[in-house]
């Protein structure tokens, strides 16, 4: 390869594919391919798809549809342009991609993007070329780390996957089916990796995984728990701060809960998915739980962190709910208190048992739910936003603001935080009294210190 190729990823959904999408982009780099953000200028187009919204492949087909133009458009130029799709949707529709897209030179599933340098190899031999075994070889062992360079271009906050896949089966979700059984990184792995961003500057880790409360990774005394990992992640110099996502209710063991008090890196900061506040429904869904017992998980990790915030995600109109169901729902908000949640209508996802049900919820139903729970949700929210007002958070800065002389960071709670503050803070963790809640943003000050040397000190970093 000489060097000069280029590479456009475009990703859809959540921060696992966001990571995958760097790890190509990582792996490409050895391979001569320089990322860019023009997909007109690129020799390799991968779209890194989602399949958890609805109508998610119709999305990426509509989009083949735009790239069929670009790849004419640089034949006209004399360049090859390869195409390929990648994530859940490659994993679920396999070569029918191809046969619907003939633009598609490459369909690869989620656990087998290391073999991409290979499998563009076939495909400029001019094969069509489709991979969604599940690879029995471990895709991290295949990769190459980032440079420190493409590290610190990322930020101050990186993900880092710790485990993949679930083995829940949920009776609505497709995760299972295109991201396969569970899956967790050795300790030692994962330690090594975050040693190397720290290295590059990075003060913040989340560490995901489709289930990642289910982690179960071989530790230097045996599988090790994810409260275990995070106690091992948190002893790394320069980091700062540690968060994980997504948890499963039923998978928050003890040591995980007790995490959240003795660890103070841990943010106090957690999304906890219930997806409905009715037994019958929770029952369907398969969930594993039942109401009472998401409660008082809530109510120990109160007890381990008096401040903790909790945010979630729920799911209206699943086959079967009733109107008193639904209203199950709306209490829970406002008995936790939510900072936040994600809400949707349910849309069957074929190949799940609840997409086979014959006793669907109408679309106006839905419809109508739908905007009661994110009234219900938007009003906690608020709620929530304002009685920061007056309190002093740590803030870590990420960027710079829109605003000359402005700092973008983010609170212990995730919520953008802007202040006028130094470039210099960028990547530090600074005291900031939030004097404004505004809808999605917070707006503060650095905090002031009590003794005089300390606002001298304050005064040089102020812009
Ligand atoms: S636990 Fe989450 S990822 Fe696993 S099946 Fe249920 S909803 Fe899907």
């Amino acid at each position: 390869m000489d060097g000069t190729r280029k590479l456009h990823i475009k990703s859809y959904g959540c921060q696992m594919n966001v990571y995958d999408s760097q790890r190509m982009t990582d792996m490409m780099a050895r391979e001569g391919f320089e990322e860019t953000a023009a997909p007109e200028t690129a020799d390799l187009i991968v779209l890194n798809t989602c399949h958890i919204r609805e109508k998610a492949a119709e999305k990426v087909y509509s989009e083949l549809g735009r790239i069929r133009q670009l790849k004419q458009a640089a034949a006209r130029e004399g360049r090859k342009l390869l195409v390929a799709v990648a994530g859940c949707v490659a994993q679920a529709e396999g070569k029918e991609i191809i046969r619907r897209a003939p633009v598609v030179d490459l369909v690869f599933g989620p656990q087998n993007y290391h073999r991409l340098p290979d499998l563009l190899a076939q495909a400029e031999r001019g094969a069509k070329v489709v991979d969604t075994e599940f690879a029995v070889e471990d895709k991290f062992d295949h990769l190459a780390p980032a440079s420190a360079a493409a590290t610190r271009a990322r930020g101050v906050s990186a993900f880092v996957t710790v485990q993949e896949g679930c083995d829940k089966f949920c009776t609505f979700c497709v995760v299972p089916y295109t991201r396969g059984a569970e899956v967790s990184r050795p300790v030692a792995t994962i330690v090594a990796e975050v040693e190397r961003l720290a290295g590059a500057g990075v003060r913040e880790v989340t560490l995901i995984g489709q289930n990642v409360n289910a982690y179960h990774g071989e530790g230097p005394d045996g599988p090790s728990t994810l409260g275990r990992l995070l106690r091992r992640v948190a002893e790394i110099p320069g980091i700062a701060r540690l968060r994980y996502t997504t948890s499963h209710p039923r998978d928050m063991e003890a040591s995980l809960i007790a995490a959240h008090g003795d660890l103070p890196a841990l943010m106090p900061q957690l999304h906890l998915p219930l997806q409905s506040g009715s037994d019958g429904i929770l029952a369907q869904m398969h969930r594993r739980h039942s109401r009472a017992e998401y409660l008082d998980v809530i109510a120990r990790l109160r007890k381990a962190r008096p401040d903790i915030a909790f945010t979630s995600d729920f799911i209206v109109g699943f086959p079967g709910e009733t109107e008193d169901d639904f209203r199950a729902t709306l209490s829970i908000v406002d008995e936790v208190g939510y900072a936040g949640a994600f809400s949707f209508k349910y849309s069957p996802r074929p190949g799940t048992p609840a997409a086979e049900r014959d006793d669907q919820v109408e679309e106006a139903v839905k419809v109508e739910r739908l905007a009661r729970l994110q009234a219900a949700i938007d009003r906690r929210q608020s709620i929530f936003n304002e009685q920061c007002v007056g309190r002093t958070f740590d803030v870590l800065f990420e960027k710079a603001g829109r605003r000359d002389g402005q700092l973008v960071g983010r609170s212990p709670y995730l919520q953008p935080v802007q202040a006028m503050a130094r470039a210099a803070l960028i990547g530090e963790v600074v005291a900031v009294t939030i004097s404004e809640a505004g809808t999605n943003s917070l707006f503060g000050t650095l905090a002031r210190p009590a003794s005089s040397r300390h606002r001298a000190q304050l005064a040089s970093l102020e812009t």
